[in-house]
C-alpha cells in the first residue's frame, strides 16, 4: 500500500517536491489543502497542477481513519475507536476543557509497560502507530468539530502506548501538527505522556520546540513503583529523578507529575509526604487523577475526602497540586477500555 501523505512533515514534503519536479512551494499549498481545508482528495487541490496531483496520487493516498465506534458523554468528551489500514483499533478521545478542545492520542497498538492499574497494558504491544495515523486521529476529530466550527486547540499524547518507546514517530507527528500551515497546535499547547524513560526525557528535553512534559509518578518510593509500574524494575526512582534533574536544566517548562490516588495503596498522608520529599525543590506539579475502574484489576477509587486529604498534605508540603476532574465517566473513559471491550466482543 501506498505511504499516507499525512506522514510526512514541512520540510519532508519540501523534499519531496524538489526532487519530483515540482518546486518547493508546493508543500506550502499542499499543506493549506490539507490541514486548512481538509479537503478529502487530491483532486480538490485545484490550484495545484494536474501534473503535482496525478504525481501526488501515485506515490500516497490521503484515506482518513474508519470510525468504527464514537461514544459521546454528558459532559461533551467524546470517544473514538478507530480503525487503521491495517485494521489494528486505536482510541482517541476529545475532552472539552474551559480553555479549549484537547485531543488525546494513542501512541502504540496495546502497551508493553504492564502497569498494574491500566486497561491499555491488557493487551500487549503489536506494533508503533506511525505519525501519519497519529495525525489522522487528529484529523479525524478535527472533522468532526468542523460541523460545529470548532477547533482542536490542544493535544495529548496520553492514549494507548508509551509515547517514548516510539519517539521519532512522535516527535514527527508534533512538528506536523504544531506546523503553521498544519493544523497549528501551539507547542505549549501539547503534552506527551511517558512512564518515566530516561533515556527519552533527556533527548527530548533537548527538542527544540517546548512541549510540555508529564510524568506518570503514581509513587512516592521504588517498592511500592515497581510493584504497579514494572518499568521502575529497569529504571528506578533514582534514575528517573536523575533525568528529571537534567530535564531542568535544559529546559525551563514546568513538569507535570500525574499521580492516581488508589485506595489503600498509596493514598496515605504518609504517601504524600514522601511524594513531597521526594520532588521538593523541582520545577513541577502534582496531577491527583481520580482511578478510573478497570473490572479486571483490583484497586478502588479513593474518597473525595480521602482525596482532599493527601491534596491539602502536599500543599501544606509546599507542593502545588490540583485534584483532575474525571472527564467521560459515563462512558468507558478508562485508557483502553473501549479498545479492550471491543477485542473481547463485548456490546459496545
Ligand atoms: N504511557 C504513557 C501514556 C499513556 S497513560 C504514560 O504512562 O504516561 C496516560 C495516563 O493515564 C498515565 O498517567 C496513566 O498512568 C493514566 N492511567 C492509566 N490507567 C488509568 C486508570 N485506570 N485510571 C486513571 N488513570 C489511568
Amino acid at each position: 500500500m501506498k505511504p499516507s501523505i499525512y506522514g510526512l512533515t514541512y520540510l519532508e514534503l519540501e523534499t519531496w517536491c524538489l526532487t519530483h519536479g515540482f518546486k518547493a512551494y508546493h508543500a506550502k499549498n499542499t499543506f493549506r489543502w490539507l490541514y486548512k481545508k481538509r479537503v478529502s482528495s487530491f483532486d480538490m487541490m485545484s490550484d495545484l497542477s494536474l501534473a503535482l496531483r496525478q504525481a501526488y496520487d501515485e506515490h500516497f493516498h490521503m484515506e482518513g481513519l474508519v470510525e468504527i465506534d464514537k461514544q459521546v458523554s454528558s459532559d461533551g468528551t467524546r470517544k473514538y475507536l478507530l480503525q487503521l489500514d491495517d485494521q489494528s483499533m486505536v482510541e482517541t478521545v476529545l475532552m472539552v476543557q474551559p480553555y479549549g478542545y484537547s485531543v488525546c492520542i494513542s501512541s502504540q497498538i496495546g502497551c508493553n509497560m504492564g502497569c498494574a492499574f491500566c486497561a491499555s497494558g491488557l493487551i500487549k504491544k503489536s506494533r508503533d502507530v506511525r505519525a501519519d495515523e497519529m495525525v489522522r486521529q487528529l484529523m479525524h476529530v478535527q472533522k468532526d468539530l468542523d460541523h460545529d466550527e470548532k477547533r482542536v486547540s490542544h493535544m495529548v499524547v496520553m492514549g494507548i502506548g508509551e509515547p517514548f518507546d516510539n519517539y521519532d514517530h512522535v516527535m514527527n507527528t508534533i512538528r506536523i501538527l504544531n506546523h503553521d500551515l498544519g493544523l497549528a497546535i501551539g507547542s505549549r499547547h501539547m503534552t506527551v505522556s511517558t512512564c518515566g524513560i530516561p533515556q527519552g526525557i533527556r533527548k527530548f528535553a533537548n527538542e527544540p520546540f517546548q512541549v510540555n512534559l508529564a510524568i506518570s509518578l503514581h509513587a512516592p518510593n521504588d517498592e511500592l513503583r515497581s510493584s504497579i509500574m514494572p518499568i521502575n524494575r529497569a529504571y528506578p526512582l533514582k534514575e528517573l529523578m536523575s533525568a528529571m534533574n537534567d530535564y531542568f536544566k535544559v529546559s525551563n517548562r514546568k513538569v507535570t507529575y500525574e499521580y492516581i490516588l488508589l485506595k489503600d495503596v498509596n493514598d496515605s498522608v504518609a504517601h504524600a509526604k514522601e511524594l513531597a520529599a521526594l520532588i521538593r525543590g523541582q520545577h513541577v506539579y502534582v496531577n491527583l487523577i481520580p482511578y478510573n475502574k478497570v473490572e479486571e484489576q483490583p484497586f478502588e477509587q479513593v474518597s473525595s475526602k480521602q482525596a482532599q486529604l493527601f491534596f491539602e498534605t502536599l500543599r501544606k508540603s509546599g507542593i502545588t497540586a490540583t485534584l483532575r476532574m474525571e472527564h467521560g465517566a459515563d462512558i468507558d473513559a478508562a485508557c483502553g477500555q473501549l479498545r479492550s471491550k471491543k477485542l473481547k466482543g463485548c456490546q459496545i
